[in-house]
């Protein structure tokens, strides 16, 4: 991709620096305070693994491919090393061989409470809710939950968390009001996200890559991917402070692959040295914005972000230069070009 060495060090050299100058200047209230601290929480979803679900080919003993349950422990790992607070979303299908729970795959979930993370509820079978309507969605919740609740119960936990699959949250005020109260029934509070971004597409890349044991490919995805988080997280972050004046406590999505393990230490390193404090989704959430109604019914999904600019009728101008993927790796990962 021609220009695509310049626009990282468009974004990494000149960009990201500015978040905390733009803070400053949006609470010109009080000159002498020091900048808002950056704060960010980390979730992943499609737990117990990403590229894990009823039809992944089974390996000679167990249920979990060598490949992945390796994958996993480096992401734990990762995550354990960083001392960062994180919550995995569960699709509880994903335990599931010919419709019996796996105990392998099951003890997967077990690592991330044992590392001391959290566990959220993302269906059963990560269903579309504006593709099946509220019915069938809240079946495939009550599901998951049959699931999560009793794993959680054993260490004295309960799920608190519920992530909608693709972030699609209703196509109508009335089905957004019935997701709400449905899930309020059953101590579910909504997830929401406000950093989005297509790691999955760098991920189905990279599994390609090490597929064929195609080691360069590998480290140029790795070298690329992190500098295209960083962006992703500056975007969001501006827009932040253009909607609300200040830098939004973040939620950023990410998925448990096997790229978020092999970079999440570099992308960790290079948030610490931006500023930014990592803070458990119950934390940032905490920020007022969050109580903001999301009346967003759109049959996509999209950043909380967005979702409020939308609702105070913001011109396309505010939500231009989202970061994109480079051609290269959504070639290779084998997606339709306009996926993102
Ligand atoms: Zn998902």
């Amino acid at each position: 991709m021609k220009g695509w060495p310049h626009l990282v060090c468009v974004a990494l050299v000149c960009l990201l620096p500015t978040v905390a100058a733009m803070a400053q200047n949006a609470t010109v209230a009080k000159p002498a305070a020091t900048p808002p601290a950056l704060r960010i929480a980390i979730t992943f979803d499609d737990l117990p693994w990403a590229s894990l679900d009823p039809n992944t080919p089974l390996p000679a003993h167990g249920s979990v491919p060598p490949r992945i349950a390796a994958e996993s422990a480096r992401l734990l790992q990762a995550i354990k090393q960083a001392k960062t607070p994180a919550i995995g979303f569960v699709n509880s299908a994903r335990l599931l061989v010919h419709g019996q729970q796996q105990p392998d795959r099951v003890a997967m979930l077990h690592a991330w409470l044992d590392a001391g993370l959290e566990l959220g509820n993302h269906t059963a079978t990560h269903v579309d809710l504006n593709a099946v309507g509220v019915p069938a969605d809240e079946k495939d919740i009550l599901a998951c939950d049959a699931v999560l609740r009793p794993l959680l119960a054993k260490r004295g936990l309960k799920p608190h968390w519920f992530r909608h699959p693709y972030l699609r949250t209703g196509r109508t005020l009335e089905a957004k009001a019935a997701m709400k109260t449905f899930l309020n029934d059953h101590g579910y509070r909504i997830a929401p996200v406000t950093i989005t971004d297509s790691d999955w597409i760098w991920a189905a890349a990279y599994a390609k890559a090490l597929d064929r044991g195609d080691t360069a490919t590998q480290t140029k995805l790795r070298a690329q991917y992190v500098p295209y988080l960083l962006r992703m997280v500056n975007y969001f972050q501006h827009r932040s402070i253009k909607l609300l004046g200040y830098p939004l406590p973040q939620v950023m999505l990410l998925h448990a692959n096997a790229l978020n393990a092999d970079t999440y230490p570099d992308f960790v390193a290079a948030l610490r040295q931006r500023g930014y404090r990592f803070v458990s989704l119950e934390q940032a959430m905490q920020d007022p914005a969050y109580q903001r109604p999301d009346t967003f019914t759109s049959a996509l999904g999209t950043s909380w972000i967005h979702r409020w600019a939308m609702a105070e009728g913001r011109s396309w101008k505010f939500y231009s230069g989202e970061p994109t993927s480079p051609k290269w790796v959504i070639d290779l990962a084998g997606v339709p070009a306009n996926s993102e």
